[in-house]
């Protein structure tokens, strides 16, 4: 096949927004339940949700919305009746 360089030029484009696609606030807040579930049944959550991760890692506001929930995770794991 041949690779015309306007194809290439798109191509770099998508790869380019790919992967400096970033979560606002509203998509991280979306997925930080299923990230703290992750990371609560000690699997790394930072690899298999690396947005949200970096995003953590940069907003201030998320970070702390995950720690409360974490804490509130924690607290009502506690709170369950063993099986
Ligand atoms: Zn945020």
């Amino acid at each position: 096949m041949t690779l015309n360089p306007e194809i290439l030029k798109k191509m770099v484009l998508i790869l380019t927004n790919t992967h400096v696609s970033e979560l606002s606030c509203d998509e991280c807040f979306d997925e930080i339940d299923r990230f703290a579930e992750i990371e609560l049944v000690g699997k790394s959550a930072a690899e298999a949700m690396p947005l949200v991760q970096d995003h953590l890692e940069r907003c201030q506001d998320c970070r702390e919305e995950y720690e409360a929930l974490m804490v509130a995770l924690k607290f009502m794991d506690q709170e369950k009746p063993a099986e």
